[in-house]
């Protein structure tokens, strides 16, 4: 599959949603390339989904993450659902299907797919809204407005963002959605584990939409810089956001 080939949403899930790129070019299904030189490769399936790269150095965000969280993050963490993903798909009755329809038409009881597919497109999103500080600039433009008629402000936003990621209770993901049936209304939420956004069958109805901003709360996310501090560890990555990125994944 072409590289920058959109991943299209339409034909997944319903009516009222249009076909416009998600984690275009970051999800892997096929049989891309893999460089077996380098340990992210080697901890990657061979077929089937592959491990995105993160199109920074593993120091580029420091000091709001570390070197090494981010290496082991991407190359233990990350790889590790990529591999169990595949595993999975094994002889499954979804193997070939997109990321996202396998995300939106799995159940509850698909564990090994839950977690690890979600795992996978959780992590491939989380890095892609990410950016060395020196790029980052604020919302604008139509997400900008957006933004302020969903959340009246953009301080409002983070501050909602804020809110989910410290309030969730153990691992999960603190989420900016979009409603696929009123473009024009973001809202924020909160997943547990693995879940997100787009698994349908799974979470709750007022949850649901088109992800466009996760936030991994996982302890693995921060604990070796952060220890039992969430809370800056969140105020510190809500300072890395690529919000063109975030921008370009709306419908
Ligand atoms: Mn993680």
């Amino acid at each position: 599959m072409d590289k920058r080939t959109f991943i299209k949403l339409s034909g997944m899930a319903g009516a009222g949603l249009v076909a416009a790129p998600l984690v275009s070019g970051l999800i892997g299904c096929g049989n891309a390339p893999v460089d077996p030189g380098t340990p992210a490769a080697q901890d990657a399936a061979t077929t089937g989904f592959t491990l995105p790269e993160l199109g920074y150095a593993h120091d580029a965000l420091e000091p709001a993450i570390d070197r090494q969280t981010m290496k082991i993050h991407h190359e233990r963490h990350h790889a590790g659902y990529v591999r169990k993903l595949n595993a999975a798909l094994e002889g499954h009755a979804m193997a070939g299907q997109s990321l996202e329809a396998l995300l939106a038409g799995l159940g509850p009881n698909d564990t090994g797919l839950r977690n690890n597919g979600g795992g996978h497109f959780n992590h491939a999103l989380f890095w892609k809204v990410l950016t060395p500080s020196s790029e980052a600039t604020g919302p604008s433009g139509m997400l900008a407005d957006r933004i302020t008629a969903s959340f009246g402000s953009q301080d409002a936003l983070l501050d909602a963002l804020s809110q989910a990621a410290g309030s969730r209770f153990g691992s999960g993901w603190a989420w900016l959605v979009q409603d696929e049936n009123q473009p024009d209304r973001l809202f924020v939420c909160s997943t547990a584990n693995q879940d997100n956004p787009l698994m349908k069958g799974v979470v709750e109805a007022d949850h649901q939409g088109r992800p466009l901003l996760g936030i991994d709360v996982w302890e693995h996310a921060y604990y070796l810089n952060y220890q039992n501090r969430r809370t800056d560890y969140v105020a510190a990555v809500l300072n890395r956001i690529n919000w063109s990125e975030v921008a370009a994944l709306m419908a």
